[in-house]
């Protein structure tokens, strides 16, 4: 029998909570295929590993993870350290390195969840939006001169390759095409941004022409906010820069009903790496230890874990055990107005796990 390792790195604040969660869905759904194994090798990396090694994670840590199928991320955050410390010590530093260039986050409205969007209803609202992971406006180029003095002056360069931007826009036009609409927007700044991103609108053009089958505009950033919420049926596949699908897959998740649902994936498509999954919410400090973080975005993440690991069956198993949980409103947690706590939701979703027989 076929056993995954999986990598599991929890960071901090509610990481724990919800990977643990995860980690136990995993080897439940597992045990219930019986066609699997899951062995989880779990990384105390992150804002504790910080304050007694005064780095994210150890300097071989890449090497520790780097042969195994698939990586289970909670959050990097901590409320002691700055944020781009925990973010480029230890998140980034796996995301670069492992080339997982192409971000995946889909956002749906689940059965039971209702979107703050008055005219949508459960299961109207269904977008990939693709995310280039691995330079633009996170390239990191860029420094600080003259500190502390009043000449001080600070630069954040975006870096845009055409080898870069290339596979990012084949990858989304290949998405948009495997979906049933095959409908793709390109998120742009070209009006503005005269250079980078009159080059990336160029390479979208050309990469379209290999993809006649797929229809594509082209949409300004701010003019997307708009239509994601006015005009959302109008939308299905999405791909936009490292910075812009940042703040446009948290509005995504706002609008899909909670950022405790949203899920996303790092892939590094050709496999010389493996890809990272999370949900892409943060360490949430204001209900950390609590136990009422939602788990829901760490299922959902661990849906697309095995979607990339080939285990199509056991993906839509655990889709559909997430799906009637979400239904039932006694598995709410608060932050969708419930009073349900993570280990209710993990027992709820194991349960129809087990009781499914599809
Ligand atoms: P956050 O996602 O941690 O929290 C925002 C709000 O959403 C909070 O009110 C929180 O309680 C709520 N929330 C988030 N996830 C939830 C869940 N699963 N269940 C219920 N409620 C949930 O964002 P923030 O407050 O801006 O950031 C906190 C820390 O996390 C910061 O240090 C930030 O840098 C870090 N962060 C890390 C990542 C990551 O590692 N991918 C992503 C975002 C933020
Ligand atoms: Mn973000």
């Amino acid at each position: 029998m076929k056993t995954y390792r999986i990598a599991a790195i929890p960071g901090d604040g509610i990481g724990g909570e919800v990977i643990s969660a995860g980690v136990e869905v995993l080897q439940a759904l597992a045990q219930r295929e019986g066609r699997f194994g899951v062995t989880v090798d779990t990384f105390d990396w992150g804002g504790e590993y910080y304050k007694a090694h005064g780095r994210m994670m150890p300097e071989n840590g890449r090497d520790l993870i780097r042969h195994h199928n698939a990586i289970l991320f909670g959050s990097a955050g901590h409320p002691e350290i700055p944020d781009h410390v925990t973010l480029w010590g230890l998140r980034l530093a796996i995301c670069q390195p492992f080339d997982q260039y192409a971000n995946v986050r889909p956002t749906r409205v689940l059965p039971g969840i209702t979107s703050p969007l008055r005219n949508v209803a459960g299961g109207e609202l269904d977008w990939v939006i693709v995310r280039e992971n691995s330079e633009g406006e996170y390239a990191g180029v860029g420094g600080r001169v003259h500190q502390g003095l009043p000449i001080e002056a600070a630069t954040d360069v975006s870096m845009f390759t055409r080898a870069g931007v290339e596979r990012i826009m084949r990858f989304a036009f290949r998405l948009a095409q495997s979906r049933p609409r095959k409908l793709l927007t390109v998120v742009t700044k070209s009006n503005a941004q005269r250079h980078a991103m009159v080059m990336w609108d160029e390479i979208a053009t050309a990469v379209a022409a290999e993809f006649p089958d797929v229809a594509w505009d082209k949409m300004l950033v701010d003019a997307m906010t708009v239509r994601m919420v006015m005009k959302p049926q109008t939308l299905d596949t999405i791909v936009a820069t490292n910075l812009h699908a940042d703040i446009l897959s948290d509005l995504a998740a706002a609008l899909a009903g909670s950022l405790g649902i949203a899920p996303t994936a790092n892939i590094n498509p050709e496999g010389a790496f493996p890809s990272m999954f999370e949900p892409i919410h943060g360490s949430a400090f204001d209900i950390t230890g609590k136990g009422i973080a939602n788990p829901i975005g760490t299922f959902w993440s661990s849906v697309m874990l095995l979607d990339h690991l080939g285990e199509a069956a056991a993906a839509r198993r655990l889709m559909a055990a997430i799906e009637r949980v979400t239904g039932d409103t006694r598995f709410h947690t608060p932050d969708l107005g419930g009073r349900a706590r993570t280990a209710d939701v993990t027992a709820a979703v194991i349960d129809a796990i087990q009781g499914a027989n599809d």
